[in-house]
């Protein structure tokens, strides 16, 4: 039998498995502060833990670390991507930027994804499998240790789809907003999806006070089907519905991400059926100049364009704001740097980064 993963259970959940070995609940709560709040990276951090229990606990359960494979710092920004493998050897991406409000990382849900967006370097092998709450854990754990700074937003807008890893996801906002652990606010906490409504509706009855940000990026269900395969099981219509159904449960105002394609999804006429169609929704909108992707051959709209949609979004009275790219000099882009890794390795090159 697979051994339990002890890093993914929540203090309740710890507390019974060592009641269940015969340890007293202090000791539950011992090891949690160890795991959560002082990030170990392996029993023997745990010096007031007694041997016996860390040889049980290591005979029953299985304790994630994550080893860092490579580091890219960007000359602009000092914004850092890191590549991170897992213990079966997967490798996933997370990025760590330092605004003037703090630091924040964006971190992977999957190893790889299965939605297919057109323009996502993520999701060209399609999906290996979900992470665990650990597993996403461990990518702010990671980075704390490495800068020996605090994180303190944390963004799921790496690879994959959150809303479909939704147990692993909600387990992990709760691990992470938890008391006992980094004890995050849920405000400085957003997740991204590629918009599956019925996950979305569950999440909202969960209220939390998280920022639900859905990826647009186009305003007609014809042209998002041509950059979303997910928009030819939901339309737009059901999807404002949704949002709208999100905001009345949690009073949370919805972020649309919407990247801006040269001459695909950002002309005036694009700007105003957007403006049209989240008209009186409680929103922000992001613009993004698409990061090209080699395999693709989506290229980022003018400065201009870009400018000019922001304007008409200001002008119908949307709240928008073009989203200042961070990293652009280190493969930006969502799953670019995995990539290059995974192609250099199985052509025997190495990649020398850092
Ligand atoms: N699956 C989730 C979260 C991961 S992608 C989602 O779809 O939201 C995070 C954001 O980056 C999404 O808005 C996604 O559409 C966008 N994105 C992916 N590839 C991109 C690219 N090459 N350029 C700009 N934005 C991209």
């Amino acid at each position: 039998m697979e051994k339990k993963d002890i890093k993914s259970l929540t203090l309740t959940e710890l507390k019974a498995e060592m009641a269940a070995l015969g340890e007293k609940p202090f000791r539950a709560v011992q090891l949690y502060e160890w795991m959560h709040r002082k990030l170990a990276r392996g029993y023997e951090e745990m010096r007031n833990i007694p041997a016996a229990m860390k040889t049980k606990c290591g005979e029953s359960y299985h304790y994630t670390v994550l080893k860092t494979v490579a580091v890219q710092e960007s000359a602009i920004d000092g914004t850092k991507k890191y590549l991170f493998a897992l213990s079966d050897g997967n490798m996933v991406e997370s990025v760590w930027m330092r605004y003037k409000h703090g630091n924040s990382v964006c971190i992977s849900s999957q190893v790889g994804c299965r939605m297919g967006c057109r323009f996502c370097a993520s999701t060209l092998d399609g999906l290996v499998r979900n992470l665990s709450a650990s597993e996403m854990l461990d990518q702010i754990y990671a980075i704390t240790l490495e800068t020996g700074e605090r994180v303190s937003n944390v963004v799921v807008m790496g690879s994959g789809e959150p809303l479909d890893n939704y147990e692993n996801v909600l387990r992990f906002i709760t691990m992470l907003t938890d008391e006992n652990g980094l004890h995050m606010s849920q405000r400085n906490v957003t997740v991204s999806t590629c918009g599956i409504v019925p996950k979305m509706r569950e999440l909202a009855k969960e209220k939390l006070q998280i920022t639900l940000a859905l990826s647009l990026h186009a305003a007609t269900d014809e042209k998002r089907r041509k950059l979303m395969p997910i928009a030819n099981q939901f339309t737009l219509a059901e999807l404002m519905d949704c949002c709208a159904y999100y905001f009345e449960q949690t009073g949370r105002r919805i972020t649309f991400e919407y990247s801006l394609v040269r001459n695909v999804n950002d002309t005036r006429k694009d700007a105003e059926t957007l403006a049209a169609l989240i008209r009186g929704l409680n929103c922000h909108v992001n613009l993004i100049p698409v990061n090209p992707v080699r395999e693709r051959d989506y290229v980022q709209s003018e400065r201009q364009a870009v400018e000019a949609f922001a304007a008409l979004l200001a002008k119908k009275g949307i709240n928008a704001t073009v989203r200042r790219e961070m990293g652009r000099d280190i493969d930006g882009a969502c799953g670019q740097l995995r990539r290059r890794f995974l192609d250099n390795s199985s052509a025997g090159e190495n990649l020398s980064v850092n």
